[in-house]
């Protein structure tokens, strides 16, 4: 029996075509993609594809699209033996976060993968990146799929999803994992990095719909003063704030700045610490300029992307839990999003 996988195609530049009035890419539609693919008929594979009605460029993604796709699997999820998304690359490291975090007990691949250019240019990077990624959603071993957990297939690389980060808009290789190891490296041949995969589980898929987007980050720099910090820190409705912190998890030690902070925390909001560095991990109370913030609440985030943290923390309010539930999931990893 070939293995079945389901493409679901979302937009992205990897289905674009230049608008002739404004020669801007915009996205198109899906047959574009397969027409240019006459191999994905002779795959090894029994492939379906869903597409979007209307495509979009990644950066218009939402919590409600992120919702759709979830659904989407969920329907499908005993159908087929892996899913492929084709997303933007823009946004893709926050899509596949978030879904990692809405499909709970995966057991079966979910790979995005998208181009740095269309596939209606020679030299796309689009071809190798979808077939390859429909090699390894198709991937088994023992009858169980081999890389069961949402990932990220670009240039080569495979990599668990909520550690990625989209550092470079213009080479082919856009994303790095910089605190995860890559999950399979594909060459002549495809070397999948077993220790590091997550392990299958046996447990029903439970898939959450709910999202709750009442968070704000804060990112600080040298300088930073009390009203652009006042101005994000009163956003109405707000339950959650990121706090990107220097180095190793380090802020100013202005009375006026912990203060603010701590009477944020007073009034119940969360606020969670991560780095503005691509690698390394927030460690409160390394430095005395993070002793304070351990103390009046903030919560560390570890070395958890950006992306990550946005994602979890729209997934964790969503479930309402009280405060010392929400400290305790996120300071510790629930899909392999921190070490
Ligand atoms: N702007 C595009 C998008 O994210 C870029 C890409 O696909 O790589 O949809």
């Amino acid at each position: 029996m070939k293995p079945s996988i389901l493409l679901i195609y979302t937009g992205g530049t990897i289905g674009m075509v230049e608008d002739t009035r404004s020669k801007s890419l915009k996205p198109f539609d899906f047959n574009q993609i397969t027409d240019r693919i006459p191999e994905l008929k002779s795959f090894n594979v029994q492939l379906s594809s869903i597409s979007f009605d209307e495509p979009i460029d990644s950066s218009n993604m939402s919590p409600d699209v992120w919702i759709q796709l979830a659904k989407l699997i969920e329907k499908n999820y005993s159908k087929y033996d892996g899913f492929v998304i084709l997303h933007g690359s823009d946004t893709m490291a926050f899509t596949a976060s978030a879904l990692s975090f809405m499909l709970e007990n995966l057991s079966k691949p979910v790979v995005l993968t998208g181009s740095q250019l269309p596939m209606g240019i020679i030299r796309t990077d689009g071809k190798e990146n979808l077939i390859t990624a429909i090699e390894i959603a198709s991937k088994q071993e023992n009858g169980k799929a081999l890389v069961p957990e949402v990932c990220i297939y670009f240039e080569y690389q495979l990599y668990r999803g909520n550690r990625t980060h989209k550092f470079n808009s213009e080479h082919f290789q856009a994303f790095q994992s910089a605190n995860y190891p890559v999950l399979a490296e594909a060459g002549v041949h495809i070397k999948f990095n077993k220790n590091a995969i997550q392990k299958t589980t046996n447990k029903k898929l439970k898939v959450h719909t709910k999202l709750d987007a009442g968070i704000a980050v804060l990112k600080l720099f040298p300088g930073i003063n009390e009203n652009a910090i006042n101005a994000v820190l009163k956003t109405k409705k707000l339950k959650a704030v990121i706090l990107e912190t220097f180095g190793s998890g380090n802020a100013p030690t202005d009375k006026w700045f912990i203060n603010l902070l701590k009477k944020t925390i007073a009034r119940g909001i969360i606020v969670y610490n991560i780095t503005q560095c691509n690698s390394g991990a927030v460690e409160q109370g390394k430095y005395e300029t993070s002793i304070q913030l351990k103390k009046i609440g903030v919560i560390g985030g570890a070395d958890i992307t950006y992306e990550a943290a946005v994602t979890k923390l729209m997934f964790l309010l969503a479930q309402n839990s009280s405060a010392r539930k929400m400290q305790t999931s996120l300071s510790r990893s629930l899909r392999g999003e921190l070490s």
